[in-house]
């Protein structure tokens, strides 16, 4: 299934070693002729939580520079857009206002929550103490927090990422448990005009489904969600699309008839082939 990947991280991002022209071939041999990169910034991360130290800091002026360059060499044949996944926390919310101010010419801001409380879920120490259930309520209550403040974005990004995570994954996993929270979160990306994606990079991360759980995304279109972008999350060249039979199915089974591409912060959209 041939989706242009809106959720992409090349050598840009701290946790990936993925080149820029390996990313564009493996684009180029599924068939896709367009792509967003969304490379990791995230504001104020806590350098300390990552075993690897891992600062998630982007270099905006180069990485934008490296991309413009590119783009003009892969037009017209190929269509690159440039985009930002920006993480984002309750205490960020001014300063990444601030950040999608001052970068007026990309084409596409993922927000998303990596970090709650301080703390990584990526790292056991996150349902310590806790359960699943507790753990994952937590993140979808900062997501809620941090939505309250901030609505500068074009998609919010895997929206129970967290689940990834859980030490019993989809086995404590009811989104009716926290469907309260959610249902928040998803009149708040409505109202404010933005949209939501279908993340499939759990699917190959041993996880039996994408992000959002399919009653997420059921719930999101019943509230009137229609802006949508399906992005593979590939942090190596081999993943650039990955699953994306799978996401088409699951938008309609929501009963989405159409996705979303950006151009300069403008959502297109397009009938789900
Ligand atoms: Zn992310
Ligand atoms: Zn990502």
């Amino acid at each position: 299934m041939i989706f242009p990947d809106y959720h992409l991280h090349s050598e840009f991002s701290s946790d990936s070693e993925a080149k820029l022209s390996d990313i564009i071939d493996s684009a180029r041999q599924q068939g896709l002729t367009s792509v967003c990169l969304t490379d990791h910034h995230d504001i104020d991360f806590p350098v300390e939580v990552s075993e690897e130290r891992l600062d998630f800091q982007l270099d905006l002026p180069t990485y934008k520079l490296t991309l413009k360059k590119l783009r003009e060499e892969l037009a017209p044949e190929f269509d690159l857009r440039i985009g930002v996944e920006l993480g984002v926390m309750p205490s960020t919310t001014e300063k990444a206002r601030n950040f999608v101010k001052e970068n007026g010419d990309l084409d596409f801001i993922i927000a998303s929550t990596h970090i709650v409380d301080g703390m990584d879920p990526y790292y056991p120490s996150y349902f310590e103490g806790r359960s699943d259930a507790a753990g994952y309520h937590r993140y979808f209550e900062v997501i809620l927090d941090t939505l309250r403040d901030y609505t500068d974005f074009d998609v919010y990004g895997h929206l129970d990422y967290v689940v990834r995570y859980g030490p019993g994954q989809l086995s404590t996993y009811d989104p009716s448990e926290h469907m309260e929270v959610i249902d928040e979160i998803l009149k708040i990306i409505v109202q404010s005009g933005h949209g939501i994606e279908v993340n499939t990079g759990s699917l190959y991360k041993g996880l039996p489904m994408a992000h959002p759980h399919i009653d997420i995304l059921k719930r999101y279109r019943a509230l009137g969600g229609e802006i949508i972008t399906i992005g593979s999350d590939a942090h190596i060249p081999s993943r650039v699309g990955a699953y994306f039979d799978k996401a088409r199915s699951l938008l309609l089974e929501a009963g989405f008839t159409s996705y979303c591409t950006f151009k300069k912060r403008i959502p297109t959209f397009h009938k789900i082939p």
